[in-house]
């Protein structure tokens, strides 16, 4: 089992060996099946929280190896579904072998430190630094929404990830 450590070691290993065009939107779902993660919509009925975003379950150790899932929330947006694969891929690198003790972790609103951690591995994920200043670069007419719409993620998510790399767009 390959693991990594931030998102960037992920794409780079995804990139060299799956996708040598560096395609946008980023696939997260393509990514996960590579690392044996499935990812499954789920209605959040029973023990989970009608809001809750995602969890990740270690699924089974089968003939090929292990595997995990990533459930996220039906109903949410495929902008938002996209962040939450991301931020539990996040969760994956981190704690594949605890992760096999049977327990779950899930994506709800609330702030800790690995939350927080998750939540920029996924910003680092869908939005790489180097695809984003890029692009960047190359739109003439720049708004939010244009790059918001490229990279698959929020309007939010890609305004915050703008601020943080310190970039700048015209609205
Ligand atoms: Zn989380």
């Amino acid at each position: 089992m390959i693991n990594f450590k931030t998102a960037s070691e992920l794409l780079k290993w995804y990139w060299n060996t799956y996708d040598k065009a560096k395609s946008l939107p980023i696939n997260v779902i393509a990514i996960a099946q590579r690392l044996r993660v499935l990812v499954f919509e789920d209605d959040f009925t029973g023990p989970h929280n009608q809001d809750a975003y995602g969890y990740l379950r270690y699924v089974e150790d089968n003939l090929y190896g292990d595997a995990y899932g990533i459930y996220v929330n039906r109903k949410h947006a495929p902008v938002r579904k996209n962040f939450t694969v991301a931020h539990e891929l996040g969760h994956y690198c981190l704690h594949q072998g605890e992760l096999k003790e049977a327990h779950e972790l899930n994506r709800v609103n609330e702030f800790s430190p690995e939350e927080e951690w998750a939540n920029n591995f996924a910003a680092e994920l869908l939005m790489p630094t180097e695809l984003l200043r890029r692009v960047h670069g190359e739109l003439v007419f720049l708004t939010v929404a244009e790059l918001a719409k490229r990279f698959a993620v929020s309007h939010v998510a890609m305004s915050r990830r703008l601020g943080a790399l310190g970039l700048k767009v015209t609205r």
